[in-house]
């Protein structure tokens, strides 16, 4: 992980930021790719004990199909959960056990999508056996995902395991593998996601013991034989500056020891690791950049940026902070209060509220840090807002356009308008 995540350093300066500027007017996306790369092998070199093990990025939370690319070739799968999402994984080169397909409330075009591309399919509900079957035909390889219930607190993003439409029940489990087999289906896999942005490492080594006891429930009272367990994604990213990023040697010494036990002591190995995590991989090397457009005293103070919540959606979605940094201003002391808002016609679109700062200027760039991950991607159009382009910082400096900015062009796009002039009122 980044060691210097917690003192919010930037890879770029003003003068870099500027002069990209120049070419991409602000807003924009601006992701990091040296950091990115390394902090996957970190993660990758983090869980090396297990020969099976592989991250399966989920496609949701940066869904561009250069990010796929760039992080395919460090060894990432994709987790997709869409026809589209499925669409920009096989577009980016993925095929096969490169794909991890977990859907819910699934239509069956989608389950014949994922057969075709081979995709391991993790399916959400005992019903939808008959369903995929009927659709697309029973693959050889299945997995179940497991929503433990009351057995499992849950947190805020994700809530209480057992109010969640996720997943199934523990006695449906069973039910699942048993039909399942019935039906011809020869190898397994099991799956749990429980948790969303969650920063103790204890949570992921809780996850990983409970699916592993299961695998032995599975093999005792059916005799199936898992292949893996995807423990899901949700480890948390330090968005506020005094938070620690999730110490991935502890998570990964707290599986390992719940594996040696659980699996390797009762002859259940060899048994792969799977992650489909999102926000860790790509959240803390993206940023917001933008500027101030308007400063306006009101009886608050606010700052009006370029930028809206159409952009970054989170800070009104959840109250999530999002650290800001002002280029050049760095080092000055924060002495003034601002609520960063932007300019939709809805009043949560703030990206801070009461955020002390430096004295703002109207032009000044901000960087809203941690924004790689459900950033661009929870994006909309809401208000005749348009989405930014996304640009990739490469090792050697330069930068390139991942996704253009749209354009009025496209927010038409699917308006029928050669009609509206014939269209008799
Ligand atoms: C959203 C999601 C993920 C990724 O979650 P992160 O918090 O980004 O790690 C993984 N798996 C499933 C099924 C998801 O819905």
């Amino acid at each position: 992980m980044n060691a210097h995540a917690h003192e919010k350093t930037l890879p770029f300066t003003r003068a870099q930021l500027e002069a990209i500027a120049a070419t991409y007017p602000t807003p924009f996306y601006l992701y990091d790719e040296a950091a990115m790369r390394a902090n996957v092998r970190a993660l990758l070199q983090a869980f090396r004990w297990n020969p099976g093990f592989r991250e399966y990025f989920a496609v949701k939370a940066t869904p561009n199909p250069f990010m796929l690319k760039l992080l395919a070739a460090e060894g990432l799968g994709a987790d997709c959960s869409s026809l589209p999402e499925l669409v920009l994984a096989a577009r980016a080169g993925l095929r096969g056990d490169d794909i991890m397909f977990t859907s819910n409330d699934t239509p069956p075009d989608e389950f014949r999508a994922a057969r075709e591309l081979g995709a391991i399919i993790n399916l959400d509900d005992i019903g939808h056996i008959a369903y995929l079957e009927a659709a697309a035909g029973l693959p050889e390889l299945l997995s179940f995902r497991y929503n433990p219930g009351a057995a499992r607190p849950g947190n805020t993003i994700i809530g209480h395991p057992e109010e969640a439409k996720f997943g199934l029940t523990r006695a449906q489990l069973f039910e699942a593998y048993a039909q399942a087999q019935a039906r011809g289906v020869r190898r397994f896999g099991l799956h749990a996601m429980v948790a969303s942005n969650e920063l103790d490492a204890r949570y992921f080594s809780d996850t990983a013991a409970m699916l592993f006891a299961l695998v032995g429930e599975l093999h005792a009272r059916l005799g199936i034989r898992c292949e893996f367990v995807n423990i899901g994604g949700g480890i948390g990213i330090p968005y506020r500056p005094e938070q620690r990023p999730v110490d991935l040697a502890q998570v990964s010494a707290g599986i390992r020891a719940a594996y040696n036990e659980l699996i390797a002591a009762r002859g259940l190995g060899p048994l792969a690791l799977l992650m489909e995590c999102g926000r860790v991989i790509t959240g803390p090397y993206g940023y917001l950049v933008a500027r101030v457009r308007h400063l306006k005293r009101g009886y608050k103070q606010f700052a009006g940026l370029d930028a809206c919540m159409a952009n970054l959606m989170r800070p009104a979605m959840y109250g999530a902070y999002h650290h800001i940094t002002v280029l050049g201003k760095e080092h000055l002391p924060a002495t003034e209060r601002y609520d960063v808002t932007g300019s939709l016609c809805e009043n949560n679109d703030k990206f801070a509220i009461d955020r002390q700062l430096p004295a703002l200027a109207a032009g000044d760039l901000l960087v809203l840090h941690d924004a790689g991950a459900h950033g661009h991607a929870m994006g909309f159009n809401y208000n005749g807002k348009l989405r930014s382009a996304e640009l990739l910082l490469r090792a050697d400096g330069s930068v390139r356009c991942i996704r253009r900015a749209e354009t009025i062009a496209d927010y038409v796009a699917t308006l029928p308008l050669d009609d509206l002039d014939g269209f008799m009122v």
